[in-house]
This record gives C-alpha cells, sequence and structure tokens, in this order.
C-alpha cells in the first residue's frame, strides 16, 4: 500500500521562497568589494533572484546550462545561487585560488555558458577568457558605472544593468527533484579535478541535515558568518540551510584577515561562523595581542583539515566559544560528520572531553559509515583499529560529472581516500589521507597526530608531518615547520616537546624549518609539493 501524502518535489527554489515568506525582513548584511557595507533581507534577495532568472530566460538558456561564478561571498553570489538553480540551471562555482589555466579547464569541462565575476577578478577574467570556448556572456557583478570600458572581453555586461532592469516577479518551475542544481569541482590534487554534480534532492536533504541540533544547530535566532567561500562546496551547504531557517546572514567578501573578520563578527551579532583552521588561526592572531574578545560568537564549526586542540583549547577556555569539529568532502556535499558530545559525555573531566572533541565526529543522519581493512573487510568500531572510510548516502555521489574517473563505488560505497578509526560511540578519527600514510617498521603513523603536537609548541605557526624513506624502518616520519614572525624554536627543543606525548617510536626524527608550507586552494596543505620540496633531503645518519 503506498502512503497518501503529497508529492512536492524537493526543489532548490522552495528555499527562497519560504525565506521570503516567513523571514523576509531579516538582514543579509554583506562586505562589498566596493568597500562598503551593503544591506538587503531575504526579501530583497527573493526579488533580485527572480530578476536573475529572468535575465537569464532573456538570453535563452537551456534548462541545465552551467552558470558559472568567480566570486566571493556576498549578497550577489546568493542571488545568483536562487536564481540560477531555481530556474532549473546548474550553479557552478568556481574557486578563483585555482591557476588560470586550471579555471579555464574547469569552464571548458563544465561547458559554462555564462560567468559571473567580483571586480576582484576581472584580471583573472581578462586572462583566462580566450581559452574558454563555451562562455558566451560574461557578467561583473557591479554597478554599469563601474564596468571599465574596454576590458577586452567579449559579451560583457554589468550585473546591475542586466538584471536590474527585468521583472521582480517570476513562476520559480517545478523541477524534478533528481535534476542537476550545482556542480563543484575537487581541488584535483592529484591530476585533473573531478566534478561532483548535486541535485535539488540532495541539496535539500543535505541543508535539513546541516541545520540539525548535532551539526551545525541553525535558527531564526543566528546570525551567521560563513568565512568558508560560496566556492568551496557551496560555502558547505550554509547558504541553503540559513534560508531553510531564516538565520540572519552576514559575508565577509574578499576581506578574511583577522582584523576584517573580527569587526564584522562584532558589528553583526554574530553567532555562528564557519571555516578551515587557517582562517581562524588569523582571526585568534588578531585577537590575543590585542586583548579583544568576543561580544556575541557561541560557536564555531572547524573543518576542510583536521583542527589543531591548540585552537579547540584557546576558543573554549580563553573566548568561551564551542568548537565543532567537522569532516566532510566535495563529494559529500560536503557534510559528514560533526562533533558533538553526547550527554553521558558532559561529566567527563576536561581532558577527556578534549579527546573527544579533536575527533572529526559522529555521523549525520543520512551518512552511512564504515573501515574497511586491506582485504576489505570491515573493521571494529573500537577506537583504535583504523581502515579506509567508506561512505553513502543521499548526499554522496554516485559516479563524477561525465563519467570521469570511472565508476568510484565499491560495492556501493564510496571511498573517501581517508584513512580513519570509529569508536564505539561512533565517534569518527581521521589518522591520515591514505596517500599521506606514513609506515614505519609495519606500523602506522598519523601524521595529524604529530602535526597536532607540533602546533600546540607556542612558537609553531603551522607544521606538517611527512614520511621519508628510511632503510631499516622504510619510513620515519619528519615535521616541517614554519615559525611563528618574531618567535624560536630549534630542532632539538621540538623534539624534545615531544617526550611523553606520543609514543616514542612515533616521535619525528628530524626537524625541517620553512619559511612556508605550499598551499592549494582551499587552504590545505599540499603534501605532494612539500614532498618535491624536500626531495634532496636526507635523514641525520642515513
Ligand atoms: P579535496 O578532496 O579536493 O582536497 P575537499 O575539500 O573535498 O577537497 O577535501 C576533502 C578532504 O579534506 C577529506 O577527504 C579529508 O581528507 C580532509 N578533511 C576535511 N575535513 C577534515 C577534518 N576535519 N579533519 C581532517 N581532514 C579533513
Amino acid at each position: 500500500m503506498m502512503g497518501l501524502m503529497q508529492q512536492m518535489p524537493l526543489n532548490i527554489s522552495s528555499l527562497i521562497v519560504h525565506a521570503e515568506k516567513h523571514h523576509g525582513d531579516t538582514e543579509i548584511v554583506s562586505r562589498r568589494v566596493e568597500g562598503d557595507i551593503h544591506r538587503t533581507d531575504w526579501a530583497g534577495i527573493a526579488r533580485r533572484a527572480r530578476q536573475v532568472a529572468n535575465a537569464l530566460d532573456g538570453w535563452s538558456l537551456a534548462l541545465g546550462d552551467r552558470i558559472a561564478t568567480l566570486a566571493w561571498n556576498g549578497y550577489r553570489h546568493l542571488e545568483i545561487y536562487f536564481g540560477v538553480s531555481g530556474s532549473g540551471r546548474v550553479l557552478h562555482t568556481i574557486n578563483p585560488r585555482l591557476h588560470p589555466d586550471q579555471v579555464a579547464w574547469i569552464a571548458n569541462h563544465a561547458e559554462d555558458q555564462v560567468l559571473c565575476f567580483d571586480m576582484t577578478f576581472l584580471p583573472l577574467v581578462q586572462k583566462v577568457h580566450a581559452q574558454c570556448k563555451t562562455i558566451r556572456h560574461y557578467v561583473a557583478l557591479c554597478e554599469a558605472a563601474a564596468l571599465p570600458a574596454d576590458t577586452g572581453i567579449p559579451n560583457l555586461v554589468s550585473y546591475e544593468a542586466w538584471m536590474g532592469q527585468q521583472r521582480p516577479t517570476y513562476d520559480w518551475a517545478e523541477i524534478d527533484e533528481n535534476t542537476a542544481s550545482s556542480i563543484c569541482y575537487t581541488s584535483g590534487t592529484t591530476g585533473n579535478p573531478k566534478a561532483a554534480l548535486y541535485s535539488h534532492r540532495s541539496t535539500i536533504l543535505h541543508a535539513f541535515a546541516a541545520a540539525l541540533p548535532d551539526v551545525m544547530c541553525l535558527s531564526a535566532r543566528d546570525s551567521v558568518l560563513p568565512v568558508v567561500p560560496m566556492f568551496h562546496v557551496n560555502a558547505w551547504g550554509i547558504p541553503y540551510s540559513c534560508a531553510m531557517v531564516g538565520a540572519k546572514l552576514v559575508f565577509p567578501g574578499a576581506q578574511l584577515d583577522g582584523k576584517s573578520v573580527y569587526e564584522l563578527l562584532e558589528a553583526e551579532g554574530v553567532t555562528f561562523a564557519a571555516g578551515v583552521p587557517t582562517v581562524w588561526q588569523m582571526l585568534l592572531g588578531h585577537m590575543k595581542p590585542a586583548g579583544l574578545r568576543f561580544g556575541t560568537l557561541q560557536r564555531t564549526v572547524i573543518g576542510g583539515s583536521a583542527c589543531p586542540p591548540a585552537m579547540i583549547t584557546a576558543f573554549r577556555e580563553e573566548y568561551g566559544v564551542d568548537v565543532l569539529h567537522a569532516w566532510g568532502m566535495t563529494e559529500m556535499s560536503p557534510l559528514g560528520t560533526l562533533c558533538t558530545l553526547k550527554n553521558k559525555h558532559q561529566s567527563l573531566p576536561p581532558d577527556q572531553q578534549m579527546t573527544i572533541r579533536l575527533k572529526q565526529g559522529r555521523a549525520i543522519f543520512g551518512v552511512d559509515m564504515k573501515i574497511v581493512g586491506d582485504d576489505g573487510q570491515e573493521q571494529p568500531h573500537d577506537g583504535v583499529a583504523f581502515g579506509d572510510l567508506l561512505v553513502r548516502g543521499p548526499w554522496v555521489i554516485r559516479e563524477y560529472f561525465k563519467g570521469e574517473g570511472g565508476d568510484p563505488l565499491r560495492d556501493g560505497w564510496f571511498p573517501t581516500g581517508d584513512v580513519a578509526t570509529i569508536d564505539a560511540d561512533g565517534y569518527m578519527q581521521i589518522t591520515d589521507r591514505s596517500k599521506d600514510v606514513i609506515k614505519s617498521g609495519g606500523e602506522w603513523i598519523s601524521s595529524i597526530d604529530i602535526e597536532n603536537i607540533a602546533m600546540a609548541h607556542p612558537a609553531v605557526a603551522m607544521a606538517a608531518c611527512v614520511g621519508v624513506k628510511h632503510p631499516k624502518w622504510d619510513e620515519r616520519p619528519i615535521v616541517v615547520v614554519v615559525k611563528k614572525q618574531g618567535l624560536e624554536v630549534s630542532r632539538d627543543e621540538l623534539i624534545d616537546f615531544y617526550q611523553g606525548k606520543t609514543a616514542k617510536w612515533q616521535i619525528p626524527d628530524d626537524v625541517v624549518f620553512l619559511d612556508a608550507i605550499p598551499l592549494g586552494a582551499t587552504g590545505k596543505m599540499l603534501k605532494t609539493e612539500l614532498r618535491k620540496k624536500l626531495i634532496d633531503y636526507k635523514l641525520p645518519g642515513t
């Protein structure tokens, strides 16, 4: 017997309709590339999203056509999010930090028809447009008057002139919920990037899940600042979840330095923020010397790479802000796990609570996960046994765009490329990416553990642990360190610092000091590049 409930497709347009109807006067605040602070609300975003949809219809763009952006977090980007997907086109947020050749490669691969870009990226677009074979229209996200006369870019209009003239009414099409809504390319640290193609259904289900109390706990009482870029896995889905719950959104634009972010957090009563560890490092680095405090910030989600314990401690103990460690990936829309304590953990001593908080967290409802050994056998959930982490769920990819790379699934499960443990309470902890694993004398060493210890040293700004060849042990770990400006630590002091903090055989054999560690387009350490830099390095005594 079938249920007798209404069949309403899960469409992204329903989010903006809901936000306008029930939270129309809730503010959306943006620091613009023009330099000022811009204020609108959900009703304003909804109206202009409809104008964007009309403008796209005016260019006779087919359903499913890809509309690309090269843009910071801001209200115009948000209007495009809803205008594009709501009208049945596919939003393609390109990461502007990629190499220009890669930007062009991605635009061609996605067969983008339109590229909307912030004026910051005018030089980038000038560099790549000749290589972008499928783009028919360029839209500069500015007023008509701000558009220079001779940019050399064909078919270029200003956003305000293009969409500003359009009717503010639009009938959002009812779309099959499995239709594609947006596309994101992985950062492609190994080979050409591949793309995850999200659907309306996967986006809405992910938005529900992200808002849950033990996930981001988003509500109409929140003021939310996503530092995580809207070009990085749709800002972890925050724009959609905020529309769903009617939260205030605060966008930092291009200014992600500690001072600018701090000012916005305070001026806009921000209660919740999200970003990768490097961003928070800049924020704390600004606040500490000046003795600044948070007025309203309650919690922050940190993910994208392992959150150093020192950061969790600083936020919690010095500033009273709850840090929620999160894990996910482009292929997972991106949320997989988030770390919050269970009731039975509330009475544990702080150091035991900290052990839990450092883990990447428990699976969000909708995400199923397991760890398997080299032989494919499932490993026990005892917090000790580790294995390849596999996931499945309605917002996990089935295959990559255009079938790139063949069938990625193993018996219906997506292999994440991460190595992890899962404990009896379901808390997952990443020990490494599989390609970064260090094997010494037949035993695995977690590079994340080794990095976290170094990061706890007051003079260390950044640390990367890599394995180097060893005649007896196969591989031994060394730690590459960037020192904080004006602070000193020697090799021997740092090696000493490890004593008692990890098993003796896991202590790195050497420390290499560098001025910088190569970072990828999403702010993660590029260990492949780092290994190239260390190609001539020899372990002492070998
Ligand atoms: P890419 O896979 O292209 O680098 P993603 O942004 O999708 O880009 O990165 C996903 C990967 O980032 C995960 O597979 C994992 O290795 C890493 N990652 C994400 N969050 C965390 C975290 N909290 N701790 C450790 N690693 C993380």
